[in-house]
């Protein structure tokens, strides 16, 4: 099986200026592509040729899973994005997240927190637990909550790539900024 770069479910202008053009070139077309490029040339001749990225991110480890990893978490995070707007989850989902956090404001604290508090690269989520209870938590590197049997419903990467063009060092300003392109109909869908 040969692993695709998938298209981006807008035009590469739909996120300004949130994250701009030129960040999407790169982030999109350049690391995204590489991993995928890179996983294809990796598994050749060896036991993973036909897995699934699922399978991959449970059953692989090194410069596989990482590559791997990776090409999941870019699909998924250009998946809960979307163009700019006053956004905020509705129904089922924002009742969970009231539950599970007390309320949006802190949900997005949480959230917030947990992007800022990653050291170097890394990767934010929203997840749903064990219990079925939503939960907040961060990622090193190429790491996905699916291996500790947790279900990804947002993510926000946090890697510099992912922000330096727009925000330079300010993690916290691409982070307060992201909530007004998370596509809550989407994460919704997850549940
Ligand atoms: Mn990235």
């Amino acid at each position: 099986m040969t692993h695709q770069l998938p298209d981006l479910p807008y035009s590469k202008n739909a996120l300004e200026p949130i994250i701009s053009e030129r960040t999407i070139e790169f982030h999109y077309g350049k690391h995204h592509q590489t991993y995928v490029t890179k996983l294809n040339e990796l598994i050749q001749g060896t036991g993973f040729e036909n897995s699934t990225l699922e399978d991959l991110i449970l059953k692989s480890d090194g410069a596989i899973f990482n590559n791997a990893a990776q090409v999941w978490n870019h699909t998924f995070y250009w998946n809960c994005l979307t163009s700019p707007g006053n956004r905020a989850p509705e129904g089922k989902l924002m009742q969970m997240i009231i539950d599970s956090f007390g309320s949006f404001e802190n949900f997005k604290k949480e959230f917030a927190q947990a992007a800022a508090t990653q050291f170097g690269s890394g990767w934010a989520w929203l997840v749903v637990n064990k219990e079925g209870k939503l939960d907040v938590t961060k990622t090193p590197n190429a790491e996905n909550p699916m291996q500790q049997g947790l279900k990804p419903l947002l993510t926000c990467d946090v890697w510099e790539h992912a922000y330096y063009l727009d925000y330079q060092n300010k993690r916290p300003d691409y982070v307060e900024k992201f909530w007004e392109i998370t596509d809550w109909e989407k994460v919704a869908q997850r549940l």
